[in-house]
């Protein structure tokens, strides 16, 4: 596959800027792009050298510049990367101040309110920021500016370059950033950056296992469309016609693409490039991660959280996200069977405030004794039980309707085994044993991610029905193991 070929049948191009804006005015109806501070996506293999021009399109004034990054050493091209982007804004013109975010033992760095504020603090007028690393320091960079902008709103925004290094999650184009609080995984409303700048070269040397990530995020467009979907039928949360056009476009896209982008060839790395745009964009259009986030970012978050606790590190975001969705999807297969409108009690289907309060409290001391996370939890979950209980006509209506919604639902996912299959093609894991994580781990987190947030996920309609037993988690991850092993075997 040559460039040309992978993206001739690209509607939705965001590489061509403004082309793209008309094409998603056109498909949507309405202007999604009129107050975001995005102004440029440059994509291609010598976009570093761009960075000059760029900052003088940006902020024509301005001479100094902030980049942040983190100490991972990085290379492009047999060069190494952060001395040579140092190199380019020198000879440039520019004064260059570097941030360095520490990481934990690991030498993971979190995103958490205290690597913002160590951003936040050191911006001062008349500085451009620029985040250059991977989704975690474009969230911190993002949320660090939003927060300087709140604090001047009589000063225009501060200019945010963000320079990707790895294809691994679509927080470079999200307006949205996932930022800890309490140790729980939280998404927050933040700022885009005026421009994403995407040198394929650096994509095409970060590691493969990043690369991999960026495939696995994805796959949450198979499973977040539906459980978005649902919200929307049941009328929980707004449409977004820009945000459906472009997953619309993007789903069959990254079945056609996996192998390529498996490879970590330069044409893999655009159309991942590009998708992981389309993915960040399609949160920004709906103001919501519910698109990109369904049930498995649950089962992720969970994983992540748990983490210090079963003294693991935290493992890539992406990766954990694809494998929970082998879960999700053949719940979903399983549930397409077995749901039977006329068989559903409503009455049966509201919990007790007290009870669940006390079953999430005490699942999360198993992992913090503080009873810190299990009160955060509580809190959205809180808010859940009142939702479900609104949202009780929205359910009727989709009992009634069943029989037409389904194809629907159906259409908005993939099939257990073209799932798993595009993931292999990829050379992407399909167990949560290759990831470091033991089958315990992944179970405790996949029988207890509902409990995390607000958001409704088919899962939650599972619980709602109280079909989520142990039998129901032990049969699904027998499943897993099935499919699993029978695309293994056949495609060797
Ligand atoms: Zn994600």
């Amino acid at each position: 596959m040559n460039a040309h070929q992978a993206t001739s049948d690209f509607q939705f191009d965001p590489s061509d800027y403004p082309a793209f804006k008309e094409k998603v005015r056109s498909a949507a109806n309405m202007d999604p792009f009129a107050d975001l501070a995005l102004k440029e996506v440059i994509i291609h293999s010598e976009a570093i050298y761009d960075l000059p021009a760029v900052l003088y399109r940006t902020a024509p004034d301005f001479k100094q510049v902030l980049v942040v990054m983190d100490k991972t050493p990085m290379v492009r091209d047999q060069v190494s990367l952060k001395p040579l982007v140092s190199q380019i804004l020198t000879q440039g013109g520019y004064q260059v101040t570097t941030i360095i975010l520490e990481g934990d033992h690991f030498g993971v760095v979190h995103p958490d309110f205290e690597q913002v504020e160590v951003v936040h603090k050191q911006i001062q007028p008349g500085a451009v920021v620029i985040g250059l690393g991977s989704g975690v320091v474009a969230d911190i960079c993002k949320y660090a500016c939003f927060l300087y902008d709140n604090e001047h709103n009589n000063q225009p925004p501060v200019p945010l370059i963000s320079i990707p290094t790895a294809n691994s999650v679509p927080a470079y184009s999200s307006s949205l950033a996932i930022i800890s609080k309490d140790g729980v995984k939280r998404t927050w409303r933040t700022r885009l950056p005026n421009v994403i700048l995407c040198d394929l070269k650096i994509l095409l040397d970060c590691p493969h296992s990043l690369t991999l990530g960026g495939i696995g995020d994805m796959c949450a467009m198979y499973i977040a469309s539906l459980e978005w979907f649902m919200g929307i039928y049941m009328e929980v949360i707004p449409d977004s016609p820009a945000s459906r056009a472009i997953l619309d476009e993007a789903r069959p896209l990254l079945i056609q693409s996996a192998s390529e982008i498996g490879k970590q060839t330069l044409t893999g790395m655009q159309m991942l490039a590009k998708i992981l745009t389309l993915g960040g964009l399609a949160m920004t259009f709906a103001d919501d991660s519910t698109p990109m986030s369904g049930y498995e970012h649950g089962i992720a978050h969970l994983l992540d959280m748990s983490a210090e606790h079963f003294h693991r590190p935290v493992r890539n975001h992406g990766s954990q996200v694809a494998v929970a969705g082998i879960l999700v999807v053949l719940g979903f297969e399983e549930f397409f069977k077995k749901f039977n409108p006329a068989a559903v009690d409503v009455e049966q289907c509201y919990l007790s405030e007290d009870e669940m309060k006390n079953k999430i409290m005490k699942v999360f001391a198993e992992i913090d004794p503080t009873g810190k996370m299990g009160a955060e939890c509580w809190r959205d979950y809180q808010k859940k039980l009142v939702i479900w209980k609104n949202v009780r006509p929205g359910f009727e209506k989709l009992l009634a309707e069943w029989g037409q919604i389904k194809p629907k639902m159906e259409s908005l996912t993939l099939p257990a085994e073209t799932y798993t299959k595009m993931l292999h093609e990829a050379g992407h894991p399909l167990t949560f044993e290759e990831l470091g994580i033991q089958e315990n781990q992944a179970r405790w987190a996949y029988q207890n991610a509902y409990m995390l947030r607000k958001r409704l996920s088919t899962t939650d309609l599972m619980i709602f029905m109280d079909w989520m037993d142990q039998t129901w988690v032990d049969d699904i991850f027998s499943k897993a193991q099935s499919l699993v092993n029978r695309v293994q075997q056949n495609q060797q």
